[in-house]
């Protein structure tokens, strides 16, 4: 028979026997202030997966900027200048129909994915915890040492060495911070802009710098500082997908059954004997609690705090493993895989989410198959009433904007749709529109007065480019009241 595990004793509210765990917070104390956790390092085959899966994805996060399709970035979210790049393809604000489809697209998406497979984008995707638990924490291991050596520095009295190790932890904090802020303004402003900033004198760019360092503070904080609390408090898809999980969800969960009655191992007991004394595989080691980042015991079940980065898992296993025992005591699974054997199974409120995805996403591709090459707004100048030609005609003042959403100029002409006038661009009449830029030009509009004897008169106007209607714009000319 091998001998127990070791053990660690985990701090005195994390003990893994107490019934109350909902009213309190496994990161504060009585008090209510913060209670630092010093999660111990995980080993096992969800880790080293987890290890693989972040370096792709952070490479992929790190390069995506530095892609150009067309000339245009591959990702590009400028909301300040209200400009969009995805996969090169430029966006306006007049697309804003598509992208709010597009987010509706992927929140659905995630809701769906949630009910089906609990947290998995928190744990193995979301950059919060690639960022923390791959890349910060890993620094923090390497640096500090393990979650007892962690403990020990920080009770130990300020000293050389102390100090030595915390500043070299916290440059290397805030230099990696200030590396995540510009990846951040490359999203924002696009890869070009950023190294302008970067390589030009600070003083021609004092507000790039600005959020660029704000930016670097927020970052640093949340990675030095905030860490969990930043999936318990402040992120809504934890507190959202409470809503969606079911007794069908697969998520990372406690065999109770198996478990139960936990209690330690006795010496020289074997497996048999233990299951004749009522006891289950769990022999209390406090292992996964120990592990965890977020200091929750996932054998109270499932928790809000739990961000589902198998950690436990990989612990459970370890001490199942010296225990020869099956592994799995901590596994994914559903509570009524738990329960009942069942397997996983897709259920109607599955079925009702992908069918709305699926008329979200038929949606979004008959918008972007009709979405117009150019988009025209047609305004009437501000201010501007109505003027009389020396015929006795009436003329109206227009402002047009003109999107051209391809990367190629576009000529255009503008003509009246069914109704008798006259239609003439101020300023250089052949009208021709860069690709992805806008234009902005005034319009005249001349009407006969017998046309407006019934109030202002409402018409259409056609934009052609080469003998060919790319979109018609509705508005109204306006003249005496008489
Ligand atoms: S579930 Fe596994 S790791 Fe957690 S206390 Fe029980 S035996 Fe130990
Ligand atoms: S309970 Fe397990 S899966 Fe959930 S956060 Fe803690 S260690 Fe990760």
């Amino acid at each position: 028979m091998n001998a127990a595990p070791p053990v660690q004793e985990p701090p005195p509210s994390r003990k893994p026997d107490r019934k109350d765990f909902r009213d309190f917070l496994s990161t504060s104390d009585e008090q209510g202030g913060r209670r630092w956790l010093y999660p111990r390092k995980p080993r096992g085959r969800f880790y080293q997966r987890r290890i693989c899966l972040s370096w792709l994805l952070l490479g992929i996060l790190f390069a995506v900027p530095f892609i150009k399709i067309n000339g245009n970035p591959m990702l590009m979210l400028n909301v300040v200048a209200r400009r969009f790049s995805i996969l090169g393809r430029i966006f306006w604000p007049q697309d804003m129909a598509l992208l709010a489809i597009a987010l509706l697209l992927y929140f659905t998406g995630i809701m769906i994915f949630t009910a089906a497979y609990g947290r998995l984008w928190c744990g193995w995707v979301c950059p919060q915890t690639l960022f923390m638990e791959m890349v910060f924490r890993r620094i923090e291991y390497g640096i500090e040492g393990d979650s007892r050596a962690q403990r020990a520095l920080a009770a130990a009295p300020w000293t050389a060495r102390k100090t030595g190790i915390k500043l070299a932890k916290h440059a290397l904090f805030f230099g990696l911070s200030f590396v995540i802020s510009n990846l951040l303004l490359a999203y924002v402003i696009g890869i070009d802009q950023l190294l302008a900033i970067v390589t030009d004198s600070p003083a021609r760019h004092l507000e790039g710098l600005a959020y660029l360092l704000a930016f670097t503070g927020v970052f640093y904080a949340i990675f030095a500082r905030f860490r969990e609390q930043a999936c318990t408090f402040i992120c809504p898809y934890g507190r959202f997908q409470s809503t969606v999980l079911d007794e069908n969800t697969v998520a990372v969960a406690y065999d109770y059954k198996r478990g139960e009655q936990r209690a330690g191992l006795a010496r020289r007991q074997s497996p048999a004997q233990r299951r004749q004394d009522g006891k289950g595989d769990c022999v209390d080691c406090g292992c996964c609690v120990a592990v965890c980042p977020t200091g929750i015991d996932i054998r109270n079940g499932n928790q809000m705090e739990c961000v589902n980065c198998t950690a436990c898992i990989d612990a459970c296993d370890g001490v199942m493993d010296k225990l020869r025992r099956p592994r799995g005591l901590i596994r994914y699974a559903s509570l009524n895989g738990i329960e009942r054997g069942e397997p996983f199974r897709f259920t109607p409120r599955m079925g009702v989410y992908a069918a709305v995805l699926s008329v979200l996403m038929g949606l979004f591709l008959f918008l972007v198959l009709t979405r117009p090459n150019v988009e025209a707004t047609f305004l009437r100048a501000p201010g501007a009433l109505f003027e009389r030609t020396p015929d006795g005609n009436l003329v109206n003042l227009y402002t047009v904007q003109l999107v051209n959403k391809t990367s190629r100029p576009v000529p255009v002409q503008l003509r009246l749709e069914g109704i008798p006038g006259k239609i003439s661009i101020m300023g250089d009449p052949a009208l021709i529109v860069p690709g992805e830029q806008l234009a902005e030009t005034s319009v005249l509009i001349e009407l006969a007065p017998a046309l407006l004897k019934n109030g202002p008169k409402k018409f259409d106007v056609g934009v052609y480019s080469q003998g060919r209607r790319l979109q018609t714009v509705h508005t109204t000319f306006i003249g005496p009241r008489d």
